[in-house]
């Protein structure tokens, strides 16, 4: 591999603790240890994924074992740094304990260790993702770390050090890399991008930044991913960045929830189609989603620092305003429907409907809403609504659906008996029904053979489904019901099993009657007087 065609993060591995950006403390610390030649017999490091533990451990061993000392370690050429560098050095082991996790690997790296290094002054093992192994290696491995030879030094890199039994971490030295703050990991990006002659925008670097987390290998991955695909010299702008990585601009989606807290249905479905289309994949938009809601509730407290590259300036401005009309009770309320949505999208066919559904419900319970606190102004009791707690608004606005839906219009071409049924979708049953006489054959089919009922209550249908089930079928059934009630039903899809389905209760009544008839004293007459005769089926006459 030449130097050009490595990956970013290979080539640009830290090999000093110089390199090393965002964990200065601890570079310092261990510097200072292996100087002063009281550095501990095992080093434990903990973080996230890519906040440099392996790059750590290297260095670590580096710094140890270089024949020129730890001050002047890569100032000059030396055969220890150069192995361990390229990962063969003889006496410095590595061992990925995610593919290596038994008790044999481990007695042979002690039974390794038995004897004194080769070549270096230390014989070192650096255990990476070591939480992976099993409760006997980590047992074979107490002895060793309890009284280790003089020679001999432990490195262990973990990202869940909370699976580390407590008996091993008690023998390390522990150090926890934080995550890499975002203006250190910008300057970091751009001063490789300048290296790399690559064009990115600083808007576009700031997008890569927040999407990595802190984690500096994650970013590397994301320039190495942009630079690819902006080969043809032209800048890689915001636009072209968020199209690469799926991101969407935060501004639109500002937007949506501005228009979403004003009840602009129209623009609402229109902005989120756009930011669908884009190629924004739903689990990302709810979690952004989130994240602004998270912001409009503290906005007063959020500064536009080093260390928030998520809003800009005008984000900023446009979250203020909006905040200042609104009622935190409302950001909970969305908040505990966002999550929701963001479970059940997990398990349906279609997350882009589920998105829809729920906005079209975050937009119903703001029309309730204000529609009560109108009713509380001008009615009797001006306070009610401000003092009670959210509770209370949900339950007002389920009353309200049955309210609305108990004085429906009557369509003109039904005789008043009809209508009367139809308007009481009281239950899963009626609800069928009706599709039966309005002869919606694929929703009734879609009821009877793919859902099973969960709870049922007017203005609230709960149902479980199977993976047959009509990816437009909620959209379809809550359309119907709108047309039949005039009134938005909440169609929730539920992890729970539900009751069986009508198709499923019309088997085993089928198989009931087919077993009551062959146990009959009239089938057991057919075949005494015909031996070969054949149950196949069995028709109920009506009456
Ligand atoms: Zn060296």
């Amino acid at each position: 591999m030449t130097e050009n065609s490595k990956v970013l993060a290979l080539k640009y591995r830290p090999q000093v603790f110089e390199d090393l950006i965002g964990q200065e403390i601890i570079a310092e610390t261990i510097k200072n240890s292996i100087i002063s030649d009281k550095s501990p017999n095992a080093f434990l490091f903990t973080g996230i994924r890519g906040v440099g533990k392996t790059t750590f451990a290297r260095i670590v061993a580096k710094s140890l074992n270089c024949e020129h000392g730890i001050e002047n370690m890569c100032k000059k050429k030396c055969s220890n740094c150069d192995a361990i560098t390229n990962s063969n050095h003889i006496d410095v082991l590595e061992m990925d304990a995610a593919s290596k996790t038994g008790v044999d690997d481990v007695r042979e790296l002690i039974e390794f260790s038995r004897y004194g290094p080769t070549t270096a002054k230390y014989k070192i093992f650096i255990i990476d993702e070591v939480h992976m192994l099993s409760k006997q290696a980590f047992n074979a491995l107490l002895k060793t770390l309890e009284e280790p030879p003089k020679y001999l030094k432990f490195i262990f890199a973990t990202t869940e050090i909370k699976k580390i039994p407590v008996t091993v971490i008690s023998r390390c030295q522990r150090f926890d890399l934080s995550r890499v703050k975002s203006d250190e990991l910008f300057n970091y990006i751009k001063m490789i991008k300048d290296k790399e002659g690559g064009k990115v925008s600083d808007e576009a670097l700031k997008l890569i930044v927040k999407i990595s987390e802190g984690s500096v290998r994650d970013a590397l991955s994301l320039l190495d991913r942009g630079l690819v695909a902006n080969q043809n010299d032209e800048e890689l702008n915001l636009d072209k960045a968020q199209s690469i990585y799926g991101y969407f601009d935060k501004s639109s989606l500002i937007e949506l929830i501005k228009n979403l807290f004003s009840g602009d249905e129209k623009k609402v479905f229109e902005l989120y189609r756009k930011i669908y289309d884009s190629g924004v994949d739903p689990k990302i938009f709810l979690n952004d989603f989130l994240e602004v809601l998270y912001y409009l509730k503290n906005i007063n407290f959020i500064k536009l620092d080093g260390n928030n590259f998520s809003l800009n300036d005008q984000d900023f401005s446009n979250l203020s305003t909006i905040s200042e009309n609104l009622d935190s009770k409302d950001i909970i309320l969305f908040w505990q429907f966002t999550l929701d949505t963001i479970e059940e999208i997990n398990i349906v066919s279609n997350p882009n409907l589920s998105v829809e559904m729920f906005l079209f419900r975050l937009m119903r319970i703001k029309g309730f809403k204000e529609k009560d606190i109108e009713e509380s102004f001008t009615g009797k009791n001006p306070d009610t609504l401000i003092k009670e707690p959210e509770k209370k608004i949900i339950s007002k606005t389920i009353d309200q659906i049955k309210n609305v839906s108990q004085q429906e219009k009557i369509e003109p071409n039904l005789n008043k008996d009809e209508v009367i049924n139809e308007l009481k979708i009281d239950s899963f049953e009626s609800l069928i029904n009706l599709c039966t006489e309005r002869k919606e054959a694929k929703l009734k089919y879609e009821l009877e053979t793919n859902t099973n009922l969960v709870s049922f209550s007017e203005g609230l249908i709960e149902i479980s489904f199977n993976e047959n089930l009509d990816k437009d079928f909620i959209k379809n059934l809550s359309n119907k019901l709108y047309e039949w009630t005039s009134k938005r039903w909440i169609i929730s899809l539920s992890k729970n099993q539900g009751q069986i389905s009508k198709k499923e209760k019309n088997k085993i009544d089928e198989k009931k009657i087919f077993d009551d008839v062959k146990k009959s004293e009239a089938y057991k007459k057919v075949i005494e007087a015909f031996s070969d005769a054949e149950l196949i089926n069995v028709e109920l006459k009506e009456d």
